[in-house]
């Protein structure tokens, strides 16, 4: 798509209102499954599906949900407060079956939910029972969109055949957008970003994930993030001969230089921040709507990746086997101490992601 175009239509899409977000996002969805029949033979279909899933990512609005099978973790990233967490009092853990039946209930709750499978720290493969878990949460009605993030180095031949089949039994479409994320394009800034010596491997397991979408005519937009080093070069010619040797035909890579910070955060000199925002936080941030299911049973507001800092849990908001009217309670009490006496939860104190949509 041009560039131009895209800016637009980007610009078009930030202006509608949560609600008309999610109408636009649902339609687009059922748009897409539709033109995912039969796109082999009918090849104009391929660049309507692109339209679909450009539209489909950029209205997740601003309260989706965020349901953590695990927050275990097979890296140790430069750019994530995990490693400084390790050393806390944090219980690292799955998700038991007991809290996931807790949670799909508050779900029912929810109206057309969009659900991030994507935990604050950890990855979602390492869950042993993920499929099982993942399918069960798309079954709830209320639930309209899913997806994830994952580093896929769990990806393995077995976990791509049980996402491969998780797909093929997706027969709403929920699961329409995948995202992988892999530190830079080389081994060596793999394991200066990641900690973790996985490159190859991860480069493999993507390539023969995508051959196996071709093969199985599926049409799940794969994302590709490349965290970048400070001072790395990005070449996309490069990034797809590597990434996409079957020319899967719904792959989009993107990169980022930047990463997400707050005043409780300690910066690595060999990457790059976003800078403050300029503007003073009087509005509590449109994220504290958001709510994360956590692995352990407890329920915060938002649920990015520095929405929870080692020792400090502000934007708790109660556990599973609390009702939703004390979570809701807890929630209005943090956006009224923000917004009436001035008193900023620690992680969003100085938080590069703020945002505020009135
Ligand atoms: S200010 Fe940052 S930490 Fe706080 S809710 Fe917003 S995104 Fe999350």
């Amino acid at each position: 798509m041009k560039q131009k175009i895209k800016i637009a239509l980007e610009l078009l899409l930030n202006r509608l209102s949560e609600e008309n977000t999610r109408r636009v996002s649902l339609g687009f969805s059922h748009f897409k499954k539709q033109l995912s029949v039969a796109y082999k033979k009918q090849s104009w279909k391929i660049r309507l599906i692109h339209l679909c899933d450009f539209i489909i990512v950029r209205t997740n609005g601003f309260r989706f949900i965020e349901f953590e099978l695990t927050n275990i973790c097979n890296a140790q990233c430069i750019f994530c407060p995990y490693p400084d967490m390790l050393r806390t009092e944090k219980k690292f853990m799955n998700m038991t079956s007991e809290t996931l039946a807790m949670n799909s209930k508050k779900l029912s709750h929810f109206k057309n939910a969009m659900v991030s499978f994507t935990p604050t720290t950890g990855d979602t493969l390492l869950h042993p029972e993920w499929p099982a878990f993942i399918a069960s949460i798309m079954a709830v009605p209320q639930v309209k969109q899913t997806t994830f993030f994952t580093n896929a180095i769990k990806l393995d031949i077995e976990n791509q055949h049980k996402l491969i089949d998780l797909l093929k039994h997706d027969n709403h479409l929920k699961m329409s957008q995948l995202y992988f994320s892999i530190g830079g394009l080389n081994r060596t800034d793999y394991k200066t970003l990641y900690k973790v010596d996985r490159f190859d491997l991860v480069i493999e397991q993507i390539n023969s994930f995508l051959l196996l979408l071709l093969e199985n005519n599926l049409t799940t937009g794969i994302h590709l993030h490349l965290k970048m080093l400070r001072a790395n070069d990005f070449k996309l010619a490069e990034a797809i001969s590597l990434l996409n040797k079957n020319k899967y035909p719904f792959l989009y890579i993107s990169h980022s230089h930047l990463y997400y910070s707050n005043d409780g955060y300690n910066r690595n000199a060999q990457i790059a921040y976003y800078h403050k925002v300029p503007i003073e936080k009087t509005k509590a941030c449109s994220y504290l709507y958001k709510t994360r299911f956590a692995a352990d049973g407890s329920i915060w507001a938002d649920g990015c990746v520095i929405s929870e800092m080692p020792g400090d849990s502000s934007l708790r908001l109660g556990s599973a086997s609390d009702s939703l009217t004390v979570i809701e309670a807890a929630r209005t009490k943090i956006i009224a101490d923000w917004e009436q006496q001035s008193l900023i939860p620690k992680p969003c104190q100085g938080c590069t992601v703020y945002h505020c949509k009135k």
